[in-house]
């Protein structure tokens, strides 16, 4: 694989401009295997490359596939109106990478996130050919009935839809369903309970395709990186 020279390598992984980067080596506050560097302009493998940065520890990959267990009260939004970014839960590096959510969870929907660098990712995953099932959680105002569970199997008519959206469902308790979803229209869950007659009180998304919540074990709040093979959706 081709080598690029360190300060490159900390400007791709957004450490900031390559002046500041330059600066950050100079002041030997780069360590590559424990040692510092303090030439800019030493030579590397950039893919995998181990290195710290005032200490913290660091991989560099070309593009990155996070998953972030969402807190209620951040905006998935670049430019957020009433709530911080969740972009703000990340180290800064990600966002200097113009790292962006994949699809959209509403500021008081907690749980999976996926968020990339990867532009064709993240546009292949917004297509609305795309069907990757994702799995929500959803507590409800009223109790579930069977009523219920049939109206959503069914289908139900949202006012700006052509035909009516059916959603796999699973009474979890009295006030909770597991649902699951296909396709990704603005407030689809929330809308889809309210149409139905109920109302959906709090929702969290548990998994998206194979990717479980559970299995990451994410506290809230909480980050981590995502192998690319586990992105591969499609059947
Ligand atoms: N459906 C909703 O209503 N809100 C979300 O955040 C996700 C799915």
């Amino acid at each position: 694989m081709k080598t690029m020279t360190l300060d490159k390598i900390l400007q791709s992984q957004g450490f900031g401009t390559r002046k500041w980067c330059r600066q950050l080596i100079a002041d030997g506050a780069v360590r590559v295997g424990g040692e510092p560097v303090t030439q800019y302009d030493r030579a590397f493998e950039p893919e995998g490359l181990e290195f710290t940065v005032h200490d913290e520890p660091w991989t560099c990959r070309a593009k990155v596939y996070l998953a972030l267990n969402k807190p209620a009260g951040y905006e998935c939004s670049r430019r957020p109106g009433h709530h911080p970014a969740v972009l703000t839960l990340l180290p800064e590096q990600f966002a200097w990478r113009d790292v962006q959510p994949v699809g959209r969870l509403d500021h008081d929907t907690t749980g999976l996130l996926l968020l990339s660098d990867d532009g064709a990712f993240i546009h292949a995953q917004s297509s609305p050919r795309r069907h990757v099932p994702k799995v929500y959680v959803a507590t409800t105002h009223d109790p579930v009935t069977p009523a219920l569970l049939a109206q959503l199997r069914d289908g139900v008519q949202l006012h700006d839809e052509p035909a009516p959206l059916k959603a796999q469902v699973r009474q979890l308790d009295a006030h909770r369903l597991e649902i699951v979803l296909e396709q990704g229209k603005y407030h689809q869950v929330k809308r889809m309970l309210a149409a139905a007659g109920n109302h959906c009180d709090a929702l969290c998304r548990v998994a998206i395709g194979g990717i479980t919540l559970d299995a990451l074990g994410l506290a809230e709040g909480a980050w981590c990186h995502i192998e690319p093979a586990l992105l591969k959706f499609d059947p």
